[in-house]
């Protein structure tokens, strides 16, 4: 065998749990959930149509479309034959509906590829439209009887509990870690029970809010119930680290006025006074160079210095502001078409339309003026 497959199997291994499969395959018998339509059939068509049918929506609802589809069309060829539109109309309700467009699109694709006969393996079947891996797994257990392991977002639930698996099952490495987890515990024999059992336990006693566990089979052994951590786990999604933006205000001083600029009607900020800006530009450690030629348009520059930066959050960003104190001696004419830049005096600005970050730099400066040099 090859040396990573052999360690592979050896890591396989060491997480099964003697006993698992049996608990859940003898609970499913005398718990599980019983005389559901698409049970006691091993037609692939009939377990298909209602494992797309279940990936979003409750058993409950699910039942009558079941039962309007199989009379409408009680067989693949029928399904792949119908009009897109037809389909569409029989779903309407059941929503998610790209389901019902990968159904058709299904249904066709085993018609025309596989002579009308869904093929016979977990792993052929994850190739068709709208059969994910875990699907896939589901349609040959129930069908063919493969021992395929399923994990959908109720049995990743299910064995983040049981076995006290911390992190987000989202994430690529806890995810990895729990299919290896539903390889490594499935039962040589009755993987029908078995598969059905861990969707049952899921759906029925471990649900996400308000778990039976008294009546769990589990109970004894569950390190979520055992620790107490029942509410943490499965861990929830981690919140994103908020997006940071870097920009260079420019505060152009010439004599009592500023310059401020008018934006345009969009984005953060549209229609309001601000001052002038180098966004997202990498400045180098001293940028005083690089600011007084961005302000060489409005005047001759006598000095630029950096002041205390100011941090503003947005609902989607931080946005940290280094504003820089420049200093105007003789102003440029302004252009004579319209400009969006135009000189304000200082005492005006109270009633000025700015956005909050901006009057808060202006204000400090305002009522500090002897940094800016006012006084
Ligand atoms: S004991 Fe409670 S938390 Fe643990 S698997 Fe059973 S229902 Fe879920």
């Amino acid at each position: 065998m090859h040396k990573a497959a052999a360690e592979a199997r050896i890591a396989d291994e060491s997480l099964a749990v003697p006993g698992f499969a049996g608990q859940v395959i003898a609970w499913q018998q005398q718990h599980g959930r019983h005389g559901l339509p698409w049970q006691g059939t091993s037609d692939p068509y009939r377990i298909w149509l209602s494992e797309i049918m279940l990936q979003q929506t409750q058993v409950a609802a699910v039942i009558p479309y079941y039962l309007r589809f199989l009379e409408r069309f009680p067989t693949v060829r029928s399904l792949a034959d119908a009009e897109l539109a037809a389909v569409m109309g029989l779903w309407s309700g059941l929503g998610y509906y790209s389901r019902a467009r990968n159904l058709h699109r299904c249904a066709q694709l085993v018609r025309d590829q596989h002579g009308g006969a869904f093929p016979a393996s977990a792993a052929t079947l994850a190739t068709l439209p709208g059969i994910g891996r875990s699907t896939a797994a589901a349609i040959a257990a129930f069908a063919f009887a493969e021992r395929a392991a399923i994990l959908d977002g109720n049995v990743k639930r299910v064995f983040c509990r049981v076995f006290g698996i911390d992190g987000f099952p989202g994430e690529k490495a806890v995810e990895n870690l729990l299919w290896a987890r539903a390889q490594a515990l499935l039962p040589e024999r009755h993987i029908q029970a078995y598969t059905q059992g861990l969707m049952d336990l899921g759906a029925t006693v471990c649900t996400r809010s308000r778990p039976k566990c008294d009546a769990c089979p589990f109970r004894p052994s569950c390190v979520a119930h055992g620790s107490a951590r029942v509410a943490q786990l499965p861990a929830r999604k981690p919140s994103k680290p908020v997006p940071q933006r870097q920009t260079e205000m420019i505060i152009a001083l010439c004599g009592d006025e500023v310059l401020l600029e008018q934006r345009g009607p969009s984005g953060i900020w549209g229609g309001l006074l601000s001052l002038p800006e180098l966004p997202g530009v990498d400045l180098p450690g001293d940028a005083s160079d690089a600011v007084a030629s961005a302000a060489a348009g409005f005047g001759t520059v006598l000095r630029a210095d950096p002041l205390d930066r100011l941090s503003h959050g947005f609902t989607h960003f931080t946005l940290h502001i280094r504003p820089w104190l420049v200093r105007v001696g003789e102003r440029h004419v302004m252009a004579a078409e319209p400009s969006a830049f135009s000189w304000h005096r200082a005492d005006s600005l109270a009633a000025a339309p700015l956005p909050a970050p901006v009057r808060k730099l202006l204000m400090r400066l305002l009522v500090e003026p002897r940094l800016a040099g006012m006084d």
